[in-house]
């Protein structure tokens, strides 16, 4: 939630935060701002609601001029999207303009300690109070900006990655994250700031990942300094990171979701690379070759995610249970974590998100972990919060995904659990050789199976145009498709704006039926396994009430074909693999139908990509 930049260096910074605006704009989109510190000391803050084209725009007849600033693009959490409450905020006698990612908690005591103090708020924001708050610290017991931040922060309950420069001091800007993700690029003689590796890649690889309660004191031509809220004074630990500029731009494609999903053939290749193991039909992933045993020592799994991340979640439960015969529990992050779970010390806690940020899984994982669990990360982003908090876990590695619906995330999300699934089980004999090694060979077909059914797109388009009338969708499935279902729901509702949802198909009896009437597209997901004869019942019961049927079968089906309205085919695969195909057209049909009614994709209304706020 809400992107934020930063630059000092020898260059001018509006261009390089405006280009670091937009490549974090799918963070939060509800206003943007900049504030500079210009060569006479000035203290420049230009910030606008709407988008970041329209801060441009604003900015055009403006002094945009200096080598150190801050920028955002917001994400309301407090306060609604306007130009007031836009951020960079401005402390009382506008020396100091912060940034900030997050949430100040005890944001109302403060402010009433602040007004107090006779300070006076321009905004609805917790973030304003930040600033203020600062700037008292730093005028009544005279400090620098270093160490008001530091004093201030010792105050602060909740959750902050922060950005703030002074006027007449262009030479220093002081950065501080707690529970929000900030990166720090060192470039020569010039420094970034980001929310995300994305917009300081093109200047350097070098990165410093800042830990929660650091602070960062950027200084013209000189090293970074570090300290934590203790006031430790640590090592500054860079690294090198891997991303290209052509992973974060549409490449032709004019969404990055249509890119994303057509990428899913390439993402699914790099997440098996060096895993599956195709000469030797086998799955090695260090995790589980490491840490094996605690998954064989446990006498149950839990797995933690919020939204798309749950989904993959569910599905592997049906994992696990069926080839490791242990006990599942998936949970939805943010209920887990408050509702006092039982949670035992040989317990392994498998927390999955695409970002690596996402709050309330953050604080499961701290929840488990004080009980004792052993915690196995699923993430994408390298250097993530959750990647540095777990014991150990796998990367997707399915490369920066910036469309806001995901999409090549859950895909690999679902291959990592599969092949964590598979190689627990053959550790521990609960599966047939033959069994394995059939799926681990039908594993390594997806990708090009996956590339079939793209290149049936304009199908898929043609049927998406009939339905953008609709007002709602239903969406069934059964066994490992029932999370297909779901997550085909999720996606419709989160860029077309129709509200759908994903049922267990025998679930629909008790209930959802009612809906169903000749207006109703209901998309059943209905590959030819294990259950396809009762799934082909709930589809005759939906027709018998006339709803209009969208059918996904497998290749050469004949029976669903004789009375779905319309069938789009998936390749057959094992049972097990089947959500990694069936998601495909769903994920299109989505797609299409979103810009049929010609909705913002990349930037859906009220969402935004990785939600870091509770
Ligand atoms: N709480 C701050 C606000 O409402 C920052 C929100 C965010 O992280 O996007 O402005």
């Amino acid at each position: 939630m809400c992107g934020i930049v930063g630059y000092l260096g020898n260059k001018q910074a509006f261009p390089i935060l405006i280009k670091g605006l937009h490549r974090l704009e799918y963070r939060g989109y509800d206003s943007a701002g900049v504030a500079l510190v210009n060569n006479n000391g000035e203290l420049n803050v230009y910030k606008t609601k709407g988008k970041v084209k329209n801060l441009e725009d604003y900015c055009t007849d403006k002094d945009i001029s200096g080598t150190v600033g801050i920028a955002h693009t917001r994400w309301a959490t407090h306060g609604e999207p306007s130009d007031a409450n836009a951020h960079p905020h401005y402390s009382q006698t506008k020396n100091l303009a912060l940034i900030h990612n997050g949430i100040i908690e005890n944001y109302l005591t403060l402010k009433k300690f602040l007004i107090s103090k006779g300070y006076t708020f321009k905004s609805e924001t917790d973030t304003e109070v930040l600033v203020q708050l600062i700037e008292y610290v730093k005028t009544e017991h005279k400090l620098s900006l270093y160490d008001a931040v530091h004093q201030a922060l010792t105050q602060v309950i909740g959750a902050y990655a922060i950005g703030i420069i002074e006027r007449n001091n262009p030479n220093v800007l002081v950065a501080a994250r707690k529970s929000s993700p900030l990166i720090l690029g060192i470039g020569d003689n010039e420094f970034f700031l980001g929310s995300d590796a994305s917009p300081i890649i093109e200047y350097t690889n070098k990165v410093i990942y800042l830990n929660d309660e650091e602070i960062v004191k950027i200084e013209r031509n000189k090293e970074v300094e570090i300290r934590n809220l203790k006031n430790v004074v640590l090592k500054p630990e860079i690294k090198e990171i891997e991303m290209n500029l052509e992973d974060i731009e549409k490449g032709g494609f004019p969404h990055f979701m249509l890119k994303e999903i057509f990428e899913q053939p390439k993402s699914l290749n790099l997440c098996m690379n060096g895993r599956l193991q195709k000469e030797l039909n086998e799955i090695k992933l260090s995790g589980i070759t490491d840490f094996g045993d605690k998954f064989e020592k446990a006498n149950r799994i839990l797995i933690s995610a919020c939204g798309t991340s749950w989904h993959a979640g569910l599905i592997g439960k049906y994992l696990f249970e069926s080839f490791c015969h242990k006990p599942v529990s998936v949970e939805v992050a943010s209920e887990f974590r408050y509702r006092n779970p039982v949670i035992y010390s040989n317990d392994v806690l498998i927390p999955i998100s695409q970002s690596g940020e996402t709050a309330d899984t953050l604080a499961a994982i701290k929840l488990a972990k004080d009980k004792g669990a052993f915690i196995y990360g699923i993430c994408n982003v390298v250097g993530s919060s959750i990647s540095r908090m777990t014991d150990s876990g796998t990367y997707t590695h399915a490369g920066p995904e910036i469309g806001v619906a995901s999409t090549k995330a859950f895909t690999t999300q679902v291959a990592v659990l599969i092949m964590t699934a598979l190689s627990l089980a053959k550790r521990m004999n609960t599966i047939e050789d033959s069994q394995y090694k059939k799926i681990v060979s039908s594993l390594a077909k997806i990708p090009e199976q996956i590339q079939e059914i793209l290149d049936n797109k304009e199908q898929i388009e043609n049927i998406s145009k009939i339905f953008t009338y609709a007002k709602n969708f239903l969406y069934l499935g059964r066994g490992y498709n029932y999370p297909v279902a779901m997550e085909g729901a999720l996606k419709l509702k989160e860029i077309s704006y129709i509200h759908a949802e994903g049922y267990p198909a025998a679930e629909m009896k008790h209930g959802p039926i009612a809906l169903i009437d000749e207006e109703m597209p209901i998309v059943v997901v209905a590959p030819h396994y294990s259950t396809y004869e009762k799934i082909l019942s709930n589809i005759e019961e939906v027709k018998a009430r006339k709803g209009r049927i969208i059918a996904i079968v497998s290749k050469g089906d004949t029976e669903i074909k004789k009375i779905a309205d319309y069938c789009i085919e998936v390749p057959t695969t094992e049972e097990c693999l089947s959500p990694l195909l069936t998601v495909i057209p769903l994920q299109l049909l989505s797609y299409y139908i979103a810009v049929a009614k010609g909705r913002n994709v990349d930037q859906p209304r009220n969402l935004a990509k990785s939600v870091t706020v509770e």
